[in-house]
């Protein structure tokens, strides 16, 4: 989360807790014959999907304020069949679950986990995003376009719980949960300080920081039948995880996730540092943002200086298969001028790229982001060698077959560069179409290419 947004989150949590809560403590807590029926563990026998996520492209289904109204659902259900043609593997979606925030929550303010758009609470029955149906029939509709879906998962802090006389704090405190799901109760007991220890290091803001460490929690969380994993996945369908905020808790917790329900799975650790990345990425066997490549993509891009994509330290350099590479997020918008420029870094190199709602659906050509999904889905294969990088210009060959040379540039003017291929006597062509030019390599493998000003242009066999 971004630290402005939480701020304004924060704010406007403290001025509704008092006269919010009051308003709606009197609420009924509704449908209990609903939620026995559905707290039963009922595993989704048509979650056929046998897709491996990771392979193609994956695609950020939600931006920062998508409209509110519970119509967001659909208006991602009816992107899917065309997502799925040009490449798309997996959808990540914001969080599922009713938050404090209600209707108007983006989700990352959880107060009742198994709440999908069914119960009337927190001012509203359906989420920002809309009905619990609504959200089967998007699941539903991803496996059948062989798309997975994966769950963001928010489980560093919790919202919206009523307020209860705290033994270990001395003070009032709002982290008393009762859910109109009937499941997942918590109190005091389940919170920083508590009877296990006092407050750990990964308090988020002022919201009720769950503690792992309680055999309850984690018994809610992964391991009980119906806990939110297993939920998740065998009830809704979920096919992967992306966590939330996991520089607030400790790594085993995700690898402890994984081993109860299995499924792709990738951390949100904002941190630039390369290292540390991996670092987490192998304590919770978990793949991770590679924020690393992304700090140093718009150093390179917004700062003109290309050779940070050659020495630059990035996840996916040390830990291919672990890094998952994006351009722009929910909470991050910083690559502007040379954002194309960025997704033809990321969709011709290592490491599983992420597209960005609006940047394809409004922002950017979507012809072109199309045409470089298709590139990474059927040349980029293969081992990384950089051949080439200056300020403004940066060539790099993947050495799978078919392979591919990337040649960047970030000048104002057409550029041309002789490198060396692999391909001997190979007519190749430049796919993205940028360039027209169709050479032969050289018997020795080297070949003269060509890119346009601000542009990129990707040669392969043709
Ligand atoms: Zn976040
Ligand atoms: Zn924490
Ligand atoms: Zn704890």
């Amino acid at each position: 989360m971004k630290i402005t947004k939480l701020f304004y989150i924060l704010s406007f949590l403290m001025f509704f807790t008092s006269c919010e809560k009051e308003q709606f403590s009197d609420f009924p807590v509704t449908n209990k014959n609903a939620l026995e029926k559905d707290s039963k563990y009922i595993p989704d026998t048509q979650n056929n999907s046998k897709v491996t996520i990771g392979s193609k492209v994956m695609m950020q289904a939600f931006y920062w304020d998508v409209p509110a109204g519970g119509t967001w659902w659909e208006t991602v259900a009816t992107k899917i069949p065309a997502w799925s043609n040009v490449g798309i593997d997996a959808i990540w979606l914001p969080p599922v679950s009713k938050a404090q925030n209600g209707p108007f929550s983006m989700g990352y303010d959880p107060f009742d986990y198994y709440d999908f758009g069914e119960y009337n609470q927190m001012g509203s029955t359906e989420t920002r995003f809309g009905s619990k149906a609504e959200l089967q029939s998007l699941i539903s509709t991803a496996h059948a376009n062989n798309i997975s879906v994966i769950a963001d998962i928010v489980i560093n802090h919790n919202s919206g719980g009523d307020l209860e006389s705290n033994i270990f704090t001395g003070t009032e405190t709002y982290t008393n949960y009762i859910p109109a799901s009937g499941l997942f109760n918590r109190t005091q007991y389940d919170f920083h300080p508590n009877d296990f220890h006092g407050n750990d290091s990964g308090a988020f803001g002022g919201f009720a920081d769950l503690c792992h460490d309680k055999t309850y929690v984690q018994d809610w969380l992964w391991n009980n039948p119906n806990s939110v994993a297993k939920y998740y996945k065998e009830v809704m369908g979920f096919d992967g995880w992306r966590f939330d905020y996991v520089k607030g808790f400790e790594p085993w917790v995700v690898n402890n996730w994984i081993n109860a329900v299995g499924g792709f799975s990738v951390g949100e650790y904002w941190d630039g540092n390369a290292a540390t990345l991996e670092g987490w990425a192998n304590s919770a066997n978990s793949s991770a943002f590679d924020f690393a490549c992304y700090y140093r993509m718009k150093d390179a891009f917004e700062g003109n200086d290309l050779t940070i994509l050659e020495t630059g330290d990035m996840l996916w350099k040390r830990s291919p298969t672990r890094a998952v590479t994006f351009v722009t997020n929910h909470d991050t918008d910083e690559i502007i001028n040379g954002k194309l420029l960025a997704y033809a870094y990321i969709l011709t190199h290592e490491g599983y790229p992420t597209l960005f709602y609006q940047d394809y659906e409004e922002y950017l050509d979507k012809d072109k982001l199309n045409n470089l999904v298709w590139i990474h889905n059927n040349k980029a294969g293969g081992s990384t060698s950089i051949l080439y990088s200056d300020t403004d210009e940066y060539v790099a060959k993947r050495n799978g077959a078919p392979g591919l040379i990337v040649y960047i540039n970030n000048s104002n003017s057409w550029l041309q560069r002789w490198v060396s291929t692999g391909w001997n006597n190979t007519l190749i062509k430049d796919y993205t179409g940028n360039s027209n030019w169709e050479p032969y390599t050289q018997s020795n493998g080297w070949v003269q290419i060509q890119v346009p000003p601000k542009s990129y242009s990707i040669w392969s066999a043709k």
